[in-house]
């Protein structure tokens, strides 16, 4: 059953990837597996998939231990700083760098161990006062802030859209969230990539894909409802 679900959601992306002449290799697929047993995620890993995203600490440092170390492991959620040392050596990228504190102590945990840091700058695009991230006033002021900090570069913006039932809702913020990435890549910031687009979830990924998300980060679709007790 997962496997038809990750079938389905692979041939959505691939449809959607060729409506706007996109490059399906420019795309992955962050199966989230938040609340989801180690089972199910090894069983989508046997299917091929590697990037895995998750949204708390401790669940990542859990999980990460008895999966295999090929998996790359985005952290997805708000992020505390003070959780920051658990996790900064075993993520591929963080993509919810929501403040210049946290960036800072990532900054400080990577520079300690000598590794560099992949980390996205999460944009509230909406601004939605229950979500996390830096409004759009703030982004290029704080993208320059923190392009300074050693230790981690910045790859590029990631969102969580509203919860929407129609899709095509979320196209303007997609839009956006793109010529944001657009207009930083034009101010030639040192130390800022900017490759990355991170947007799109089981209830709009296909509409994100067409607007030009790189990674789009997918749970439900694949794992199934999750069962918050
Ligand atoms: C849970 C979560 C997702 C996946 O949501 P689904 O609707 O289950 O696909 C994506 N991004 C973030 C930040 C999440 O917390």
């Amino acid at each position: 059953m997962l496997k038809d679900n990750l079938m389905s959601v692979q041939d959505n992306i691939k449809q959607a990837a060729m409506r706007s002449g996109r490059e399906l290799s420019d795309i992955t697929l962050i199966a989230v597996s938040k609340t989801k047993p180690v089972e199910m995620i090894k069983e989508i890993y046997d299917l091929g998939v590697r990037d895995f995203g998750e949204n708390k600490v401790q669940e990542l440092v859990a999980k990460y231990d008895q999966l295999p170390g090929d998996i790359k492991w985005h952290l997805i959620g708000h992020l505390q700083t003070n959780k920051v040392k658990y996790i900064v050596d075993k993520v591929y990228m963080i993509h919810s760098v929501d403040s210049l504190k946290l960036a800072r102590e990532i900054s400080r945990e990577a520079v300690k161990r000598g590794i560099t840091v992949n980390i996205l700058i999460e944009v509230n695009v909406a601004g939605e006062e229950s979500k996390y991230g830096i409004s759009p006033d703030e982004l290029e002021e704080t993208v320059r802030q923190v392009a300074e900090l050693p230790g981690i570069i910045i790859r590029g913006l990631m969102t969580v859209a509203p919860y929407v039932v129609d899709s095509e809702e979320n196209r303007p913020i997609f839009v956006k969230m793109k010529q944001f990435v657009v207009d930083i890549i034009q101010k030639n910031i040192d130390n800022v990539c900017m490759d990355c687009l991170s947007m799109g979830m089981s209830g709009d990924y296909t509409v994100a894909v067409e607007e030009g998300a790189t990674y789009i980060r997918v749970g439900t679709s694949i794992f199934g409802e999750r069962n918050y007790k």
